[in-house]
């Protein structure tokens, strides 16, 4: 897991595709959580996964350092995972946020009532997840939680490699508040956009929108004239170009509760002539491969 982890942050580009990955980990951890341990409560584990990822980046929540880009990019990170987390309870944002805020200030005290001075690397990163694992079921006895504390610790790794990945995303966007779409080649575009289905959604509520394509323009969405290639996880849509034959774009629908706007994620064009001298089995073995790669 923690090799898949490193993989996938090394094939990252954008600071969206970051923010789905740590989105996609917290939701993989918590449910491998669920299976190992049939457990139906997983609202207070998200707490400690995010308690966790933040005391890793804690350095950024302190808004002396960081200029208003940076923080948003932070909460960026935070909103989609609270509203993920709300979703599932059926509880407004806010108050899986005050949650959130308690659950932090409640295992705040138990570590400042833990004496770490005397303890190694290994004992303090094992005492600290048992002090999760205590939070998450405080009717166990300490040595009930040996599992919990395991599957903890192993979790611990990925997100602290994810929030020190984060320093680096941060400085990368320091300067730029627009971000410049990333092209890719065919191979890779069709490897980033596998999956998914055709479109079924009803777009038209969409119209009106403006959305930065792959040709370099920003176009008005009209769902007459662009053409929904493919609907993907994540909230993500395949749009092609509507005035540049060859383009196609892979755009995010902000907003989970209220639509907020398309964010463009990155596109591709498609070189048409040379399209026609492809051959297309030879091509789709190379998506195959790509995609086998990206998910192993
Ligand atoms: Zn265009």
């Amino acid at each position: 897991m923690i090799k898949t982890t490193k993989l996938k942050l090394s094939k990252i580009k954008t600071f969206n595709q970051y923010i789905f990955l740590i989105e996609s980990t917290i939701d993989s951890l918590s449910k491998q959580f669920e299976e190992i341990f049939n457990y139906s409560d997983i609202q207070k584990l998200y707490d400690v996964f995010i308690i966790q990822f933040s005391s890793y980046t804690k350095d950024l929540e302190a808004d002396k350092e960081y200029n208003e880009v940076e923080r948003k990019k932070y909460f960026e990170i935070f909103v989609p995972i609270f509203i993920k987390c709300a979703k599932r309870s059926r509880q407004p944002v806010q108050e899986r946020i005050k949650e959130y805020f308690s659950s932090y200030a409640s295992i705040e005290k138990e570590f400042k009532e833990t004496n770490f001075h005397n303890k190694d690397a290994s004992q303090i990163q094992f005492s600290t997840n048992q002090i999760y694992s205590l939070f998450l079921y405080p009717e166990k006895k300490p040595y009930d939680l040996m599992a919990e504390t395991l599957f903890l610790i192993e979790s611990n790794i990925i997100l602290g490699i994810l929030a020190k990945q984060q320093r680096d995303f941060l400085d990368k966007n320091k300067t730029k508040d627009g971000e410049t779409m990333i092209l890719l080649n065919d191979v890779d575009f069709f490897a980033e956009t596998w999956g998914g289905r055709p479109n079924r959604m009803d777009v038209s509520i969409y119209d009106g929108y403006p959305v930065d394509c792959a040709c370099g323009e920003t176009h008005l969405f009209n769902s007459l004239t662009t053409h929904v290639i493919r609907e993907l996880s994540g909230r993500r849509l395949v749009l092609t170009c509507p005035e540049n034959d060859g383009y196609a774009t892979c755009v995010k629908l902000k907003g989970w509760l209220w639509f907020r706007g398309f964010k463009s994620l990155f596109g591709t064009k498609i070189d048409e002539e040379a399209e026609e001298n492809t051959d297309e089995l030879d091509f789709m073995s190379k998506v195959v491969e790509k995609v086998q790669k990206n998910y192993s």
